[in-house]
């Protein structure tokens, strides 16, 4: 059969037509139970008829104009951002990697205009996903994403996740900006440790460094706050959302303080779709059904049952060596003899009926709709249980 798509892409053998809640139908009108919202991204499940409502009703009235206007979606969309963070501006994106891509740009140029050309050295972490344009692929710390694709802009270095003695000597006087997920998503659901958050805040104050913390993956109630750095008692200098902000419309944002923001100028920075009326009309909808007591205690009770559920699997199955994440991230580390195999599992969880993803080749990654029913919990996780016992890799 002819291929239309470029092959980077790699498809499953599973023609996806319809979904409701956590419940997804392919051609032949077979179920499988999603628990992994499309890589954290269906914070809401499938076709949740709320959005579905405001996707209408904002379908009927406005779509695009440009941001040579502010539209009322979009305005209303910043104000709830800036009133439960820490942020006082918002600008809006296409994606994850967009919104990266302006946090990047955002601290490079606040650096120079402060402290002139030779504060530019950015800092991240080994292992680190901050998206795959140019730029942000060279702040990732995964040389395989880089391969091919030089000469890399210059001026960024790596350290290890964790690793407070680097931190110490990395960050000095010519950085200026630290960025960092509060846990690795795509590499493995590796968390960041409090002790490393704060040593880096510190830092930053003292090096006058800007503190970007990538909450793509980790924002919009996936870990049971409605952000990371909430667990943490510090708060960053911009984050980034992306994924669950939109629930499946694409969508990014970078909120950050207004003595940061102030650097980019009136047409120094841009987009022409970013923060369209259709996409936040969507994500406001979102918004105030994530952020509620409710929902997010949802998560934290939700988490602790799939917890206790993976480390029974764990101890019967003796595939998985730790189970570790937040809420309802989570991440089941291959036991060593079965490094390099989490794609196959991936693939027998699906002929079983269940649609799991991978974070990196080791390891399983499980980020289903936060407001996930208990039946749909295990339903899903009695299928993925069939899957990991009969794998015999
Ligand atoms: C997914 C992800 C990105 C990239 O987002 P895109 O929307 O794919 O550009 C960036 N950072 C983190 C932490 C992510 O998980």
């Amino acid at each position: 059969m002819k291929n239309y798509i470029t092959p980077n892409l790699q498809f499953f053998d599973l023609v996806p037509i319809k979904a409701q809640g956590s419940s997804v139908w392919d051609e032949a009108g077979r179920e499988y139970i999603d628990l992994f919202g499309g890589i954290a991204v269906n914070a809401l499940g499938h076709c949740h008829p709320a959005l579905i409502r405001a996707l209408e009703d904002q379908a009927h009235k406005l779509w695009h104009i440009s941001n040579l206007y502010l539209t009322l979606p979009t305005k209303e969309l910043a104000k709830k951002l800036v009133q439960h963070s820490f942020a006082e501006q918002v600008f809006f994106a296409n994606s994850g990697a967009e919104a990266n891509e302006a946090a990047l740009k955002l601290a490079r140029k606040y650096a120079f205009e402060q402290y002139g050309p030779s504060k530019d050295k950015i800092v991240s972490c080994c292992n680190s996903f901050h998206g795959r344009t140019l730029f942000t692929v060279s702040v990732s710390g995964q040389k395989k994403y880089q391969l091919g694709f030089g000469p890399l802009p210059p001026g960024i270095q790596h350290i290890a996740l964790n690793d407070t003695e680097a931190l110490e000597k990395h960050l000095d006087d010519q950085t200026c900006a630290f960025i960092c997920e509060p846990i690795q998503g795509e590499s493995g659901v590796i968390p960041a440790e409090s002790n490393f958050l704060k040593l880096a805040r510190r830092l930053c104050d003292l090096h006058k460094i800007v503190f970007i913390l990538d909450e793509v993956q980790t924002g919009m109630g996936r870990t049971g706050k409605l952000f990371a750095y909430q667990h943490y008692g510090i708060t960053p200098d911009i984050m980034t959302l992306a994924k669950a902000l939109g629930c499946g419309v694409p969508i990014g944002a970078m909120l950050t303080l207004e003595k940061f923001a102030k650097a980019f100028a009136p047409g120094s920075h841009g987009t022409t779709l970013g923060g369209n009326p259709l996409g936040c009309a969507v994500a406001n909808v979102a918004f105030d059904l994530i952020n509620s007591a409710k929902t997010l205690q949802h998560v934290q009770q939700q988490g602790l049952l799939f917890r206790q559920k993976l480390n029974q699997l764990m101890s019967e199955t003796g595939k998985f060596q730790s189970i570790r994440g937040e809420g309802l991230l989570l991440g089941c580390v291959l036991q060593d003899r079965y490094q390099g195999k989490a794609r196959e599992l991936v693939q027998a969880a699906l002929a079983a009926g269940v649609l799991i993803s991978q974070a990196g080749p080791d390891v399983i990654r499980l980020a289903p709709s936060l407001i996930i029913q208990a039946e749909e919990r295990e339903k899903g996780l009695a299928r993925f249980e069939q899957a990991l016992k009969q794998w015999n890799p």
